[in-house]
């Protein structure tokens, strides 16, 4: 649990969380290309997925930075999801991610939708779980093939998920902070019960950013 006796102390600690992502090689390429690039390759039809895309730039709006969603079909990762009904090995995947863009030099976040299962290091996400890794920029969905999702769910975990790739490294659950209201719903609770950031999660993605804008002295939030 972290806690804080102000809304400044909040700010500040969400200030300075840059550096350990900004020594990663991968995080500041794809933070500097400004794309994220969505590949579906589950049974979730192209209007389901554009609810996924706009969850995104919801969580992109928030912050008002200058990232663009795109859909793109081009990956060789494609060959994971023809396994159906194996697991998907997420480390795996991510090294061949990371192999992907060696070879292609673009390096943007990508999210991968899937039916097959994710196998991570210490859990096995089904039904509309996802994860994902912000200093690689990926994102990991699984939807179960036989469900239909609805289309306010879909946009809610995207963006939920988008405002984990985009910075924000806990749960509303996971923060007390005074001077906040701690106990509406928001977006950022474990299971995004609601589009509604609330503004103490709205402060620390806003100041992450402008700790990123300070520490690379390059603008990514539009003015
Ligand atoms: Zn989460
Ligand atoms: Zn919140």
């Amino acid at each position: 649990m972290i806690r804080f006796n102000s809304i400044n102390e909040l700010k500040k600690y969400c200030f300075n969380t840059h550096s350990s992502y900004l020594k990663n090689n991968h995080f500041r390429k794809w933070i500097n290309n400004k794309e994220i690039h969505i590949f579906n390759f589950s049974n979730l039809r192209k209007e389901d997925i554009k609810h996924i895309k706009s969850g995104i730039e919801d969580a992109i709006a928030i912050v008002r930075l200058h990232f663009k969603v795109y859909f793109n079909n081009e990956s060789s990762i494609k060959k994971f999801s023809n396994l159906t009904d194996e697991k998907i090995d997420s480390r795996k995947l991510l090294k061949m991610v990371i192999e992907e863009r060696k070879k292609s030099h673009k390096e943007h976040a990508d999210a991968f939708i899937f039916n097959n299962p994710i196998k991570s290091t210490n859990a096995v996400l089904r039904d509309g779980e996802s994860l994902t890794y912000v200093p690689q920029g990926v994102m990991i969905f699984t939807f179960d093939a036989f469900k239909k999702y609805p289309h306010d769910f879909l946009s809610r975990r995207a963006k939920h998920e988008a405002l984990h790739l985009l910075g924000l490294n806990f749960h509303h659950e996971g923060t007390k902070i005074e001077g906040y209201d701690n106990n509406i719903l928001c977006n950022m609770n474990y299971n995004a019960p609601t589009q509604h950031l609330c503004r103490k999660c709205k402060d620390a993605i806003v100041y992450f950013w402008k700790g990123i804008e300070y520490a690379t002295k390059k603008q990514f939030i539009k003015n």
